[in-house]
């Protein structure tokens, strides 16, 4: 179909490769983990040619994109050479070099989203004050130099406190509770001392924690997918429900949240929206992620449009996908790593083994290199006629694992 459903103006970028698919758009993607190989998978189905960049030769994605540069997404010299070879830049991780993608914007580099996005995300504190000032709701926040200044937080906000990296976090590695004043200490070095850059959030008593994944197109449209609840395990996402099951109202608010935060940052793409919902209702902003996002893997079995064809969509400019769910229900499950050594993978193996013979279940496996505890290894969706019958099937893939003895 060439160039047909093309509506923004072919660039003139990375066109050495050959025009075929549904966009001549080269896309390169900084970073090349699970996001970036499901990102190549919805890529072939549509013929678009992703390149990756990333610094393991053997990164999940590398197998399946069209090419892999072998460099660090931090290394400014090495962006600048992999932006030669695409006509637009996005990312599967926010910890990349946003001066650099600032810089390559003003020479007419197109990034999705903005490099602007890129900075304010990547430095959760800036998020806090970027979102505090549109008005988005937050759980309170105060940035800390010192244990003086920490002290004065939990006075202000009470204890448990949640003491946060202000960059390079995930998978809540970043993050420490201090349960009283006497563990602000402890919890501060853990996270590597004050010159690391710390600030504090006042502790969010949710009862549950959800996600809207929101997708901008070029055209400034905005779609967001039903709001899921998403259940964490030491701080990792570990289980994934869509839809979540909340009330039509907190649906609703939810969404309008997700809908107002997104509509701060520039850029088009996928963004998810991580969410707490308190006792009371309040539906509040923990952060968002500019780029597909693990609450979203369930999309590639129960939406229309995955929130990687939907990706794709967005950067290259065609038009965005239907969001809604194609199924009633769905559950995905994350394999996360044990220690290294053959426990690990038998564990995986067993509920893969398991999944295999459950209706509705579809199984994705990174191929890592190495296990690890608490990494994402793969994941497991399990789409069905109810939420009933979907944790039902999800009990009995689980089954043996809890009578293992674990
Ligand atoms: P991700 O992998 O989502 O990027 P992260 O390292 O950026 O994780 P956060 O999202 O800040 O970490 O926090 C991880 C988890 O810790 C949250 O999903 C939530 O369960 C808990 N958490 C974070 N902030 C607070 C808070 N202020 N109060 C209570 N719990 C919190
Ligand atoms: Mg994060
Ligand atoms: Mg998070």
């Amino acid at each position: 179909c060439k160039a047909s459903l093309e509506v923004q103006e072919p660039s003139h970028r990375g066109t050495e490769i050959e025009v075929h698919g549904l966009s001549q758009k080269v896309v390169g993607v900084l970073g090349g983990g699970q996001l970036g190989r499901m990102l190549c998978e919805a890529a072939s189905l549509l013929a678009i040619k992703v390149i990756i960049l990333d610094p393991m030769e053997n990164c999940p994605a590398s197998t399946l994109c069209h090419h892999h540069m072998i460099g660090s997404y931090d290394d400014s010299a090495t962006v600048e050479e992999f932006a030669k070879r695409c006509a637009v830049l996005t990312v599967e991780i926010e910890h990349v070099d946003a001066e650099t993608l600032e810089r390559l914007e003003k020479h007419g580099v197109d990034c999705q989203p903005k490099a602007s996005t890129i900075r304010i995300i990547q430095d959760k504190y800036l998020q806090k004050v970027h979102f505090s000032r549109h008005a988005i709701p937050l759980p309170k926040f105060m940035e800390v130099g010192d244990l003086e200044g920490a002290k004065r937080a939990g006075d202000l906000f009470g204890y448990p406190l949640m003491i946060k990296s202000k960059r390079l976090a995930y998978d809540g590695r970043g993050n420490a509770v201090a349960k009283r004043e006497e563990d602000l200490y402890l919890a501060v070095n853990a996270l590597g001392g004050f010159d690391r850059g710390l600030y504090i959030e006042k502790w969010a008593s949710f009862v549950k924690e959800l996600s809207v994944i929101v997708a901008r197109g070029r055209d400034n449209t905005v779609l967001c997918y039903p709001v899921v609840e998403t259940i964490h395990r030491e701080n990792i996402c570990h289980i994934v429900k869509s839809p979540a099951n909340v009330s039509w109202k907190i649906m609703k608010l939810a969404t309008d949240v997700a809908y107002k935060a997104v509509s701060s940052l520039e850029g088009a793409g996928i963004f998810a929206v991580e969410l707490f919902l308190t006792a009371d209702g309040e539906v509040l902003l923990n952060e968002v992620a500019p780029r597909p996002h693990n609450s979203g893997h369930h999309t590639i079995e129960s939406c229309f449009t995955s929130q990687y064809e939907q990706h794709l969509r967005a950067v290259v400019g065609l038009p965005l996908g239907d969001t809604s769910m194609k199924t009633p229900a769905a559950i995905m499950y994350n394999i996360l790593g044990e220690d290294e050594g053959d426990r690990g993978f038998d564990l995986a193996n067993q509920i893969i083994g398991r999944a295999l013979r459950i209706p509705g279940a579809s199984i994705h496996w990174y191929d890592k290199p190495e296990m690890r505890k608490q990494r994402k290894m793969g994941h497991i969706t399990i789409v069905g006629p109810s939420m009933g019958t979907v944790e039902a099937r999800l009990k009995s893939m689980l089954a043996e694992e809890t009578t293992d003895g674990e």
